[in-house]
């Protein structure tokens, strides 16, 4: 329920909030929505170019949150209504973007104008009009590890100064030109300097969120159920699809590659922290990640068949995995980030957050949802005979 009496971390009443969300209908802004409307008692000026993720809160006359959100249609690249519904809110939350690695390398132009062009207005506006801006930026900026530079044997590679990721310390490490994956981290990396530059130069009230691989329900789509059959999404979806499916899940080059993975949930209450404590993230870039739910993909893999067999009740297959080229994968251009850890002790100082659930339970929960949701419809699209 949403209370009046909510206190911020130094025991000050929160007053209302009108929120303007820029890509609240996809998979992060649909569970902070969700979170918004039930237990606080601020609106949301819901904009993107889709709301099929956040329908279940904008029907319905029986909804206590029905005057608290409002959907408006909107393209952020070419739209006037963009800077009004900035004026009405307190606080701008920009999570528009392309963000799906498979994109990065076969639409580059689509990439950078997405993450860098298309953000350029919403900054200008919040900063000619005195209002606050969260920008969801990327644990990508970090690019590749400066272990990854080292020989194979080092026993460097074990120290933590050569893969943690620091905020106010490691440097951004991008591939060439050429391999295009790059593109996207760049156009995030250059908002950021952008925003702080507003920051330094102009007063403007920023906060940067950097997400470490969040995941849980909604994220994404299932190919060829909710989304284009030829469509490849990002590796939580990639891999519920072939479990859905029952096709052995695909290693991009073996799978070596190492993720933290953190709960949806617990991310969205570090985010609501930000949204309620401005004076405590005004000025700052946040990891946010959890650094205890570390693994290869490889390991992914394998811990989602077993959690998959477990919630379906369907054996696992006797091949699980098989390894593909990222050429043959995502196409030429592709390269990867090696290691994914966030430093946690700036968002511990100045929030006090910490992330809660482990990897098993996450995926249990997620895949849960994945079952429930589309084992039905997959069943009923394989069995249509092939059109001729
Ligand atoms: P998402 O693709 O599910 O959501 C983005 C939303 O923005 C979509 O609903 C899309 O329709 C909307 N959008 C894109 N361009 C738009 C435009 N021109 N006008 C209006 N709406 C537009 O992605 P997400 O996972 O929710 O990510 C949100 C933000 O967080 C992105 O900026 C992304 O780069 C960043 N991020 C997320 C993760 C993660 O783990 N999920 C990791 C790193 C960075
Ligand atoms: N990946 C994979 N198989 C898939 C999809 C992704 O091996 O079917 C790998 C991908 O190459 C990367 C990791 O999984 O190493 C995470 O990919 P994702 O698209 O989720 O985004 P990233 O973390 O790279 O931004």
């Amino acid at each position: 329920m949403a209370s009046a009496m909510r206190v911020d971390l130094d025991g000050k009443p929160i007053r209302p909030l009108t929120i303007c969300m820029i890509g609240a209908g996809g998979f992060i802004g649909s569970h902070l929505c969700e979170k918004l409307v039930a237990e606080t008692p601020h609106k949301i000026l819901a904009l993107d170019v889709y709301n099929d993720k956040i329908k279940h809160l904008l029907e319905g006359d029986s909804r206590p949150w029905a005057d608290r959100i409002q959907f408006h249609r909107i393209n952020i690249k070419h739209d006037s209504r963009l800077e009004g519904l900035i004026k009405m809110a307190d606080l701008t939350i920009n999570l528009a973007a392309i963000c799906t690695p498979a994109d990065y390398n076969t639409r580059p132009l689509d990439t950078i104008y997405s993450n860098f062009i298309d953000a350029l207005p919403v900054v200008k506006y919040c900063s000619e009009n005195s209002k606050r801006l969260i920008h969801f930026s990327t644990c990508e900026v970090y690019g590749k590890t400066i272990g990854s530079f080292l020989p194979k044997d080092s026993p460097l590679r074990q120290d933590p100064e050569y893969y943690v990721l620091k905020e106010d310390a490691s440097p951004c490490i991008f591939g060439p030109i050429e391999k295009q994956r790059w593109s996207y981290a760049c156009a995030k990396q250059l908002i950021e300097r952008l925003i702080y530059a507003e920051g330094a130069e102009n007063g403007l009230e920023f906060t940067i969120v950097r997400p470490f691989n969040w995941i849980g329900p909604r994220m994404d789509f299932i190919p060829g159920i909710d989304g284009p059959s030829e469509g490849v999404p990002r590796v939580l979806a990639c891999f519920s699809n072939n479990l859905l499916r029952r096709e052995p899940l695909k290693l991009v080059d073996g799978g070596q590659s190492q993720r933290t993975f953190i709960f949806i949930k617990d991310a969205i209450e570090a985010v609501m922290l930000m949204i309620e404590n401005p004076a405590r993230v005004n000025g700052h870039i946040f990891n946010v990640g959890n650094p205890d739910n570390e693994v290869t993909v490889r390991q992914l893999g394998e811990m989602m068949t077993e959690v998959y067999s477990k919630v379906s009740g369907e054996p696992p297959l006797e091949t699980p995995t098989i390894d593909v080229s990222s050429k043959e994968f995502y196409g030429v251009g592709y390269d990867d980030s090696d290691k994914r850890i966030p430093d946690m002790t700036i968002i511990t100082k100045q929030l006090g957050w910490n992330p809660k659930t482990a990897l098993w339970d996450l995926l249990e929960s997620t895949l849960t949802y994945q079952h429930r949701t589309y084992a039905e419809a997959i069943k009923k699209a394989t069995s249509k005979p092939a059109s001729t």
